[in-house]
């Protein structure tokens, strides 16, 4: 089944959940003409939830002003505040900075569900906003494994963290590999009872 739209129900959900306002920065949308229901997660590649309230929120604006303007012009950040889902992510699992309840998960039952402070955590990790050394240098001698944006994995005893005074911070495994951790890097620990960061 394909549709060009979500449904006047599910528009209906979405107007209700954000308050009719603008998710980003809170502005009526009494104040824009014309709804601008964004698609999280690009309608190029249509799936089962393209149209449903989990993959869509309200912004002002059009395609090249507002806050929907915005997001198309600044992707990479729009990913990190969920605003833009990569198509082989589920929305309901990238949660949203939103204006009204700061970080959220959009569910697909059309309710809004804030984030737990370690669950906010490991998306800043998780998004690259938040490495540090100072997080990572307490698991100096753990096993690790990281696994890249790309999926390649490797583990072994991290044995360095380092940070460059851009604060790109980087890991060494066994002493002799380095990896810089970047968007979508994850680390998880054997000896720390399955710890993930
Ligand atoms: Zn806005």
């Amino acid at each position: 089944m394909t549709s060009s739209g979500p449904s006047r129900k599910v528009c209906d959900t979405v107007d209700m959940r954000d308050g009719f306002c603008c998710l980003r920065c809170g502005k009526s949308m009494g104040a824009w003409p014309g709804g601008s229901r964004h698609h999280r997660r690009p309608r190029s590649h249509p799936w089962p939830g393209l149209h449903g309230p989990a993959n869509l929120v309200d912004l002002c604006g059009s395609g090249t002003t507002g806050c929907h303007g915005w997001v198309h012009a600044h992707p990479a950040m729009a990913y990190r505040y969920g605003l833009l889902v990569h198509s082989w992510r589920d929305p309901e699992k990238v949660p949203v900075l939103s204006k009204r309840w700061g970080w959220v998960w959009l569910l697909d039952d059309g309710t809004a569900r804030p984030l737990l402070p370690s669950e906010k955590d490991r998306w800043l990790l998780e998004t690259g906003l938040k490495w540090s050394a100072e997080m990572l240098d307490p698991l100096v001698d753990s096993m690790a494994t990281v696994t890249l944006g790309n999926g390649l994995s490797d583990s072994g005893r991290l044995t360095a963290v380092t940070e460059d005074p851009d604060g790109c911070v980087a890991v060494t495994l066994d002493g002799e590999t380095d990896y810089r951790l970047e968007d979508y890097t994850r680390i998880d620990f054997d000896n720390q009872g399955k710890e993930t960061l």
